[in-house]
């Protein structure tokens, strides 16, 4: 609670002091919220694992199973429940690194048709799993770009993951374009879509639109985080729209102003 607000109501130098001094009282409350909210989504992530990880364990070692099978399944469940306790400090740790500004970019001229292209090879096997279409759209002559590489493939896999995962029927384009202004990767689905009203939360750390559904997927809620703030620090840009039940749309953009090489 803001304990801090000053009733000061003047119209001159020290009342526009006291606004500011309200308003910068404000943003630090939020700050403060915003930071404690997201070690409590800290917190709880890990423990749902972990408390699988106990669970099970105990299970097997106190052969509370019937079947072969049965201890199989727990097996499984084990080692999938580590694999997400690994994906998400790894996760945890890039996002760390990003927000101290301790990422070292490795930025030079790329091409972002053999990115889209390598990205695309990755995620096919998973798409044609799901019996996707997965098409690539690619226009001639498309500029290289500043960027890093590695950290830009690594975007454009995550968005791409992210459609094969929330999609059930139709498929995937990826299409990569340029206008004028900018150089553009877009990456369309025919999946389950977005509500308007959760668009603008959809970077933000953790958040999931349907929690449950999305951590069935393997999802950790840091993936577009990441890849959203990745884009920034190569000064890219990355962009959603969708239309719920029809799909997704997200596009990664280069400026071309921002193309030059830094002296
Ligand atoms: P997650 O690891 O949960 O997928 P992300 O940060 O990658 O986390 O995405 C955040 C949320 O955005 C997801 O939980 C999902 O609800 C939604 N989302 C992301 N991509 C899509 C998409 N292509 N279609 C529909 N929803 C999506």
């Amino acid at each position: 609670e803001l304990e801090t607000r000053l009733a000061i109501q003047r119209n001159d130098e020290i009342g526009m002091l006291a606004d500011s001094i309200n308003h910068l009282a404000v943003e630090l409350q939020r700050y403060r919220d915003t930071r404690q909210e997201f070690f409590a989504n800290i917190s709880h992530e890990l423990r749902t694992p972990i408390t699988y990880l106990e669970g099970y364990a105990k299970v097997l070692k106190n052969r509370l199973y019937d079947t072969e099978e049965e201890k199989d399944r727990y097996l499984d469940i084990i080692h999938e429940e580590a694999l997400r306790l690994e994906h998400l400090v790894n996760d945890l740790f890039e996002l760390a690194k990003m927000e101290a500004g301790k990422i070292a970019l490795s930025l030079e001229w790329i091409d972002l048709t053999e990115i889209a292209d390598n990205a695309v090879r990755k995620v096919q096997l998973k798409a044609a799993g799901k019996g996707l279409q997965l098409r690539t759209k690619i226009n001639n002559g498309i500029p290289l770009v500043y960027g890093d590489g590695l950290r830009t493939e690594q975007i454009v896999l995550n968005i791409l993951e992210n459609a094969v995962r929330y999609t059930e029927k139709g498929g995937i384009t990826v299409e990569l374009d340029h206008t004028p202004e900018y150089v553009f990767l877009a990456v369309q689905d025919t999946g389950i879509g977005i509500p308007a009203d959760e668009l603008p939360r959809i970077f933000d750390r953790f958040y999931r639109v349907e929690k449950s559904r999305s951590r069935q997927h393997g999802g950790t809620g840091l993936g577009l985080a990441i890849a959203k703030r990745m884009a920034e620090l190569q000064r890219g840009e990355l962009l959603v729209s969708s239309e719920v039940g029809q799909g997704a749309r997200f596009e990664l953009r280069f400026a071309f102003e921002q193309q030059e090489e830094p002296a």
